[in-house]
This record gives structure tokens, sequence and C-alpha cells, in this order.
């Protein structure tokens, strides 16, 4: 009950300070996916409040580090955690995730960032990755502009917008990996090592 009490608090305190966290139908299939494969280890890029580690870290026995360069949602995400008593399951760091450097090996990699940046995450981390993990993409759909024929008039929207294009393009063209598309929440993608055997 403390526990719905403090997720409804941070989904308001989400919506007035404009903070964008991870929808409902795209958090359940993380839950799921969470389950499914046995997953222990989560790294996620981008804590923002700590909603979604909250969320992935609930019911289960894992552990999360999760990574966060703006210094008020960081503060935000520290309180969530204590209140949560997630202390000794979830790590917070307060950093650009482009300036750190991890050693361990993790079951799940969550991208949740600045959107322009997914390749630059991807490459970053995918040393990180354990041999049967996968790297999960939120916002590949980005509000439905990815798949938007017309021409957007804002520059700002465009340039992001085809760095999302690009992402896209590079994980489907990525000789050693594998990525699966869902169409759920904004545009979910799971990437996973290709294996010889099919
Ligand atoms: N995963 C969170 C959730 O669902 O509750 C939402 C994360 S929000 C969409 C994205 C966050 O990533 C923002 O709070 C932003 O400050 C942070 N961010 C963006 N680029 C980053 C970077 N290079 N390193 C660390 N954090 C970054």
């Amino acid at each position: 009950r403390f526990m719905v009490q403090l997720l409804k608090e941070m989904e308001e305190y989400a919506k007035e300070n404009n903070i964008p966290i991870m929808m409902d139908d795209g958090l359940k299939f993380i839950e799921d996916y969470i389950k499914k494969n046995n997953v222990k280890r989560i790294l996620e890029i981008g804590s923002a409040i700590g909603y979604s580690a909250i969320r992935m870290c609930l019911n289960e026995n894992i552990c999360i580090t999760t990574i966060e360069r703006d210094e008020v949602r960081y503060k935000e995400a520290v309180k969530n955690i204590k209140k949560a008593k997630l202390e000794n399951q979830i790590t917070l760091i307060y950093d650009d995730a482009l300036n750190i450097d991890l050693d361990e090996k993790y079951d799940l990699i969550f991208i949740d960032a600045a959107k322009g940046q997914y390749i630059k995450f991807f490459e970053k981390f995918e040393k990180n990755l354990s041999e049967k993990g996968a790297i999960i993409s939120d916002n590949l759909k980005f509000h439905g502009y990815t798949e938007q024929k017309e021409r957007i008039k804002s520059k700002n929207l465009r340039q992001l917008v085809n760095k999302i294009r690009k992402y896209i393009e590079f994980l489907k063209e990525n000789n050693t990996y594998q990525t699966t598309f869902y169409d759920i929440g904004d545009g979910i993608g799971v990437t996973k090592k290709r294996t010889d055997d099919c």
C-alpha cells in the first residue's frame, strides 16, 4: 500500500514538473521481460526521479545501477529510493553516463536518456552486457515522429528525430546484434547478441 502511494506521488510530481517517465505499458513489458528472462542485474541510463528503477525492482531480487546527470532529479531519486527502502538494491550515480566507465556485466541495459545520444550510449556500454543479456531502448517512435512522412517544421525536433532514425538504422544493420522492435508505449527495441546457431 505504501509503495502504491509512493509511486502515485512520484507520477504526480513527474507530471507537475514536466519530467518524462516511462509509460505504464512500456514498464509492464520490461517487468515481464525481467521475470521471463531471470534478469538479476540492470544498468539504467537516465534515472530521472527513480520511478522506473523502483518499478523494476519491486517483487524481484534485482540489483540496479542507474545514472542521472541532472542534479535536481538525482536528489529527488535519492529521496524516493530511500522512502522505498530500496537503497540496498538501487545504486544511483550522479554523472553524465558518457563520462563514466563500469566494469560489471548486466543482464539488462535500459537506455532511457538523451534521445540524440543513443548510439553513443550503446557503443559505450555494450561491453557491459552479459552473454545472453539485452539492451532495451525506449522512445523509438518518439511520439510518432520517427514514422512521420511529412517534413517536420521545427529544426531542433527534425534533428532529434533524424538521430533516432539513425539509431534505428544502426540497430537494424548491426551484424553483432539482433533487434526486435515492439509497438509498445513510445516504441521499444530489444537488442541481443546474435547467435550462430539459428
Ligand atoms: N527512466 C526514467 C523513468 O522512466 O522513470 C525516465 C528517464 S527520463 C526519460 C531521461 C533522463 O535521462 C532525464 O532525467 C535526463 O536528465 C537524463 N539524461 C539524459 N542524458 C543523460 C546522460 N548523458 N547521462 C545521464 N543522464 C542523462
